[in-house]
Formats: structure tokens, sequence, C-alpha cells
């Protein structure tokens, strides 16, 4: 899996903290633009956030490249309404080699491994021969399973990058969804620190955790630990 960060609103912070003041100030957003500078704007931002006022922060946009997931995560992932989805199509791509991911409790067993791998071989076999015998590729498609890899462009608002987090950081989501959205979330970290500093799962971003008795409980670990460390012990609870 490859995740890239394609393309951002140019100076994110700015814009929501312009879009804050707006809400409370007189005067207008573009005469606010030109007199903020990037600390204020920071500030305003963490102090927006930290209240809870989440519509102006989706005036930022984030557009990514999300390469080589299985078609389980990316089913998973336009579950995510509020966001734009371009998905490489099984109806005009005609595939020469069937790419597919193979989830790592697969990989650690032999045995299950060789089954999964002679299943998947047999199942690109019989999609070339539907399409030697003049099948579309959107048909020949039926026989693909959850496997095959995947390549998507998704853009998203910070709001809804958030919430997107809050779920799949989470160790209850599926490690690959899971790996995907760690990966998200410390590139926009990287370059929208304001917006993303207390991002990750409900038990970082809320200090919360809603999941009951599924619970990975890695929240007990947090005492005394500042937010970095935090999401590292997220992260490797289950490694
Ligand atoms: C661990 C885990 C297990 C899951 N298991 C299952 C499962 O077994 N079966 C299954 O079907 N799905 C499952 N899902 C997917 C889940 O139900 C959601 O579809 C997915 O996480 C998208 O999140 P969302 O609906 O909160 O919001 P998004 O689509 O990301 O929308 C963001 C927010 O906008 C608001 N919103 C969006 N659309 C509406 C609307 N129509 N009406 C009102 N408010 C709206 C809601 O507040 C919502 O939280 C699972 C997700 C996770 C993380």
């Amino acid at each position: 899996m490859k995740v890239v960060l394609l393309e951002y609103t140019r100076n994110p912070e700015t814009v929501c903290a312009v879009a804050a003041l707006t809400s409370m100030k007189e005067g207008t957003p573009s005469d606010m633009l030109k007199e903020i500078d990037e600390d204020n704007a920071k500030k305003r931002i963490q102090r927006v956030v930290g209240y809870g006022h989440y519509s102006v922060i989706e005036h930022a946009n984030f557009t990514f490249s999300i390469e080589g997931i299985s078609r389980a995560c990316s089913h998973q992932l336009v579950r995510h309404r509020i966001a734009s989805f371009t998905q490489q199509s099984q109806r005009y791509v005609k595939m020469e080699d069937v790419p597919f991911v193979t989830p790592p409790s697969i990989k650690k067993n032999k045995s299950a491994e060789e089954i999964f791998k002679n299943s998947l071989k047999e199942t690109a076999e019989t999609y070339k021969k539907l399409l030697e015998l003049g099948i579309t590729p959107e048909d020949a498609r039926f026989v693909l399973p959850n496997a095959t890899k995947t390549n998507l462009v998704m853009t998203m608002n910070a709001r809804e990058l958030l919430h997107l987090f809050n779920l799949r950081c989470c160790n209850r989501a599926q490690w690959e969804i899971r790996d995907m959205a760690w990966e998200m979330l410390y590139q926009v970290l990287d370059v929208s620190p304001a917006l993303f500093e207390t991002s990750g799962p409900k038990c970082i971003s809320e200090g919360i955790c809603t999941e009951g008795k599924s619970s990975c409980g890695c929240y007990k670990l947090f005492e005394g630990k500042n937010i970095d460390q935090r999401r590292i012990i997220v992260k490797e609870f289950y490694k």
C-alpha cells in the first residue's frame, strides 16, 4: 500500500482561521486574510477545534492517492460519505496481471498462504480465460475477490478526516484501513499541525474509549504520556 498526499488547500490553517473570524467579527474575509499572520491563525484554529466548532475546518481539503489497497479496504473506505472518490474501474481496465493483497495473518501461516495463493492463481487464470473468450472486463471481474488490488483518489475535508481518524486509527478497525488511516494522519499532521495535532482514535482525541467490552484497553497505558507517545502505544498495541 502506498498513500500519497497529492494536494491540499494552500495555507489550510489560515483559510480556516479566516472562516472562524468571519463568524465573529465585522469586516470582510478577504481583508482578514491580508491581516492575519500564521501564528495567529494557528492559535485561532487550536481554540475553535478545542471548542468543537468544527464547521470552520471544512474549508480545508486534502486529496490523497491511495494505491494498492484491497477491494475489501476500499469498500470500507467509501462508506465515509463526506468525501469525493475516483476509483480505478474494473469495468474499463482490463487487468493483464491481477494483483492481490495478502493479509498478514495469512502471510504468517505457511499452509494458509499456500491455499490462498493457489486459489488466487486459479482465479486470475479464470479471469484471463473469460477475457480470451470475449467476455468484457465488466463481466469477467465477477470472479475477482476482495483481495484484488485497487487504486483511488480521495478528497476529504479536515472535519471528516478527524472523524475518519477517530474510527479507522482505532485498533477495532481492520489492519489494512487502519494502516492507511495512520499513514494519512501523519501526512496531514506534517502539513497542518494545528488542525490535526489532537487527531487519532477517540482514546487520543477525546480521551475516551466507546468500544465497551471490545475495547483493546490501550488507553490504560496512557498515564503520563504525551500525545506522540500515546499514538505509538495505540499503533504498537497488537504488534
Ligand atoms: C470498527 C468498525 C466496524 C464496522 N462494522 C460495520 C459492519 O459490520 N457493517 C456495516 O455496514 N458497517 C460497518 N462499519 C462502517 C460504519 O457503520 C460506517 O458506515 C463507517 O464507519 C462510516 O462512518 P459514518 O457513518 O460515521 O460516517 P461518514 O459517512 O463518514 O459521515 C460522517 C458523519 O456525517 C453524518 N452523516 C453522514 N451521512 C448521514 C446521514 N445520511 N444521516 C445523518 N447523518 C449523516 C454522521 O454524523 C456521520 O458520523 C464499521 C466501521 C468501523 C469503524
